[in-house]
């Protein structure tokens, strides 16, 4: 009686719940569906399409050694998903489907109707925990509600690490050959173009490559991580999103490297390393809001009365916050660093959409859709997070009035200038004073080939309070 795993953002062996599941009940083969127009609706960048492929291709090898061969099936969206597996499932008499839980309704709506459609069939579904820590619905309030407060969620969670740490997966051993050949995995689909050689080279394919930054940052970094994290010229973070949002890393994984770089301590101990598992733990809350608003999931606003807010209609100031031109240079740095590598610092992330939504007054779905498409490691849960958390629009989100200046972020973030010298070639010539404010350096020395602010700040920043407050108003 075969097992099949079907592969989806959880592209490795190593610690993989649904995998070693299978594994452990009988003989596995495993499936992953190429869906490109599902990946369109979703925006799915083509640079993460090609890290998800070149992965793909990574995790054929592994499972080779496992002797677990690796089907591929092309459909269009997720409508075809219960008909693909049930033909793979009848093809190679598979008993039983294992995949691992993901959490944004779109996903949960296709696990709900592909495994309705295989139990008609006879055929089992056991789907597993294993993105997150925590199933969620499974860390609540007293009067039994999703957190919607980090540091009360967090607080819950610790408790539980200390009760119960979540354990790696032991290693799995190889199951018998199966006469079944693996299918050869595309190097590109059709409406998602390749990636240059430079931006592939930021992100090596494979869960060694996945494994020796983990282990390179747990080892060398972590323990400087909470005094270099925020600061984007600075090799201060892991680096590793775009490996757990494809799942060729596990959060277990890494929370147990940071845990032996920390004595086995998450609360306390090194500084550094107890923020890096907050981090962890933000990826989790983010999922868990997913799961307990799901009209997050749908672009609605997490707090509903923010839906009233008038954004401007502003499609040149768009275009040029996108491009990397507004005239100030940490913003178009940061953009640069977007478009460039298919990543861009946490710090600058808040910076750019908090001049997206409240300098600008421009909706966070306009920057949350943009984001998605150029990101690598582009997750609903976060990247939506994330936005509303800078557009005041969220759960426990940052309070209207507290808008980030771009000038003074980059004075205290990158005080010498280096980062923004790196993306913008143009004003590399600017002493670490005057590389923040060009524009302040009047008509004659302002660097020619830079553009002028597109926007006042301070005035800027008075219109959007004023917007925030009239809502306050209203309600
Ligand atoms: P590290 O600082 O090393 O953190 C370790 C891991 O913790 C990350 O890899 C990530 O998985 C998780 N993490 C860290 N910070 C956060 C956070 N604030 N929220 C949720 N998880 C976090 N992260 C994504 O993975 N995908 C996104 O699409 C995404 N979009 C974002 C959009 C905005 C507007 C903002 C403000 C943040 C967004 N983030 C997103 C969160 C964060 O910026 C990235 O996770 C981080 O920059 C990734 O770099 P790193 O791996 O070096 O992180």
């Amino acid at each position: 009686m075969q097992r099949l795993m079907w592969l989806r953002t959880d592209l490795r062996t190593q610690d993989n719940t649904a995998l070693s599941e299978a594994m452990l009940s009988g003989p596995t083969i495993a499936l992953y569906l190429i869906t490109p127009q599902q990946w369109q609706r979703h925006d799915d960048a083509p640079c993460k399409v090609d890290f998800w492929l070149r992965n793909l291709a990574e995790l054929q090898r592994a499972l080779a050694r496992l002797n677990v061969p690796l089907l591929i099936r092309h459909c269009a969206d997720w409508s075809d998903a219960p008909a693909q597996l049930a033909e793979v499932c009848r093809t190679h008499g598979i008993q039983a489907v294992h995949v691992n839980e993901e959490y944004g309704v779109n996903e949960s709506l296709r696990d709900q109707q592909v495994a309705a459609y295989l139990r008609q069939q006879d055929i089992a579904w056991h789907s597993h925990l294993d993105q997150l820590f925590f199933r969620p619905g499974s860390v609540l309030t007293r009067s039994g509600g999703y957190f919607q407060v980090y540091s009360q969620f967090r607080k819950v969670c610790y408790e539980r690490l200390h009760s119960a740490l979540p354990a790696c997966i032991a290693p799995l051993r190889p199951q018998a050959p199966l006469a079944i050949a693996s299918d050869p995995i595309p190097d590109a689909v059709a409406g998602f173009t390749t990636p240059g050689a430079s931006l592939r080279e930021l992100w090596p394919a494979g869960e060694d490559a996945a494994q020796q930054r983990l282990q390179r940052f747990a080892e060398e970094q972590v323990s400087e991580y909470d005094r270099q994290r925020d600061f984007p010229a600075q090799p201060g973070t892991s680096q590793l999103s775009a490996y757990l949002a494809a799942g060729v890393l596990s959060p277990r994984q890494c929370l147990h490297a940071a845990l032996s770089a920390n004595q086995g301590e998450f609360d306390s101990g090194n500084p550094g390393a107890v923020t890096w598992i907050n981090e962890l733990l933000w990826r989790e809350f983010y999922k868990h809001i997913l799961v307990g608003y799901p009209r997050v999931s749908r672009h609605r606003a997490f707090r509903l009365e923010t839906e009233a807010l008038r954004w401007r209609d502003a499609p040149q100031e768009l275009a040029a916050w996108q491009e990397g031109r507004t005239g100030l240079p940490l913003i178009d740095a940061a953009m640069r660093q977007l478009q460039a590598t298919g990543w861009m610092h946490n710090r600058l992330r808040m910076v750019v959409a908090m001049f997206l939504t409240k300098n600008l007054l421009i909706d966070w779905r306009e920057g949350e859709r943009f984001f998605m498409r150029q990101l690598i490691d582009g997750d609903l849960a976060a990247n939506n997070g994330g936005w509303q958390w800078s557009a005041s629009t969220g759960t426990d989100a940052a309070p209207y009035f507290r808008i980030f200046n771009p000038i003074s972020q980059s004075q205290k973030f990158d005080p010498d200038g280096h980062f923004i010298r790196h993306w913008l070639p143009e004003l590399a010539s600017l002493n670490k004073r005057d590389i923040h404010d060009p524009a302040a350096l009047g008509g004659l020395f302002a660097p020619s080939g830079y553009p002028r602010p597109i926007v006042d700040l301070s005035r800027s920043r008075e219109r959007a309070l004023s917007a925030f407050k009239d809502l306050n108003a209203r309600e």
